[in-house]
């Protein structure tokens, strides 16, 4: 094993990259997030969409009984004008057809009594039926108020987060030379990491064999070397540092 150096442009890019997967990670935490509450949210508008077409039906019964009473009235006061001018009949085919049309008229007046029993017992069992639904979408919503809080915070966090790492992203990036950050930054575009070790011989972005000599030269740490197949630049991490008999 030859000498290990690593480039310092590579090291600043390195720490760069750290920051740029932290924002990165943020990013699809935060994209994640409003998934969790889903279920919650579907279920909370089901309730709501149930709740809703109750008070539409609601709305329906009662606008029909005002309607059926409004009728009810008027055959009411047909019929009360048709037994005043009864007194004043004397002709016997007139009063007749009279009394037949004070028949027609309370037949009338029956049929719109019981509509409007109808419609009062449709609008009972809509109402018991409404304060079910009622229930259930104040459970959903304080369900999903209370996990979508939840989500809200956490989102915040990860907002703050991201500033702050942008921020340090900016600091990191001044110090890697413009033309490495633009070929590093050109990288990104179509992969996640841009910098990635060698593993023996192998490029750890691509898993592709990385010939001896460039692996050689990236360990000697001169210059900036990009893996042959998939155009990352290529470092050799450090040893791990072996825990020695010291103190
Ligand atoms: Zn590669």
């Amino acid at each position: 094993m030859g000498a290990r150096a690593l480039n310092d442009d590579l090291r600043r890019l390195l720490d760069l990259q750290e920051v740029d997967e932290f924002i990165a990670e943020a990013r699809v935490k935060q994209k994640k997030l409003p998934q969790v509450v889903a279920a919650e949210l579907t279920a909370f508008q089901e309730a709501t969409a149930q709740l809703q077409a109750a008070e539409v039906l609601l709305a329906k019964h009662e606008a029909f009984k005002r309607e059926r009473e409004g009728e009810l009235a008027d055959q009411e006061a047909h019929i009360e004008r048709l037994k005043g001018r009864l007194k004043e009949i004397t002709n016997t085919r007139e009063y007749q057809a009279h009394i037949q049309e004070m028949d027609t008229a309370q037949r009338a007046i029956s049929k719109l009594e019981e509509e409007v029993l109808q419609a009062l017992a449709d609008i009972d069992t809509v109402k018991e039926e409404i304060a079910g639904h009622r229930t259930v979408f104040d459970e959903r919503r304080a369900v999903y108020n209370a996990e979508r809080a939840k989500v809200d915070v956490e989102l915040a966090t990860l907002d703050a987060q991201v500033s702050a790492f942008q921020g340090k992203k900016v600091e990191r990036a001044a110090l890697v030379p413009p033309l490495l950050l633009r070929r590093y930054e050109r990288i990104t575009q179509s992969v996640r990491r841009a910098v990635v070790a060698v593993e023996g011989y192998n490029c750890a972005g691509c898993n592709m064999n990385v010939p001896p000599q460039l692996v050689s030269e990236v360990k000697r740490g001169n210059g900036i070397h990009q893996c042959p197949h998939c155009q990352r630049l290529l470092y050799v991490p450090a040893p791990p540092v072996e825990e020695t008999a010291a103190g």
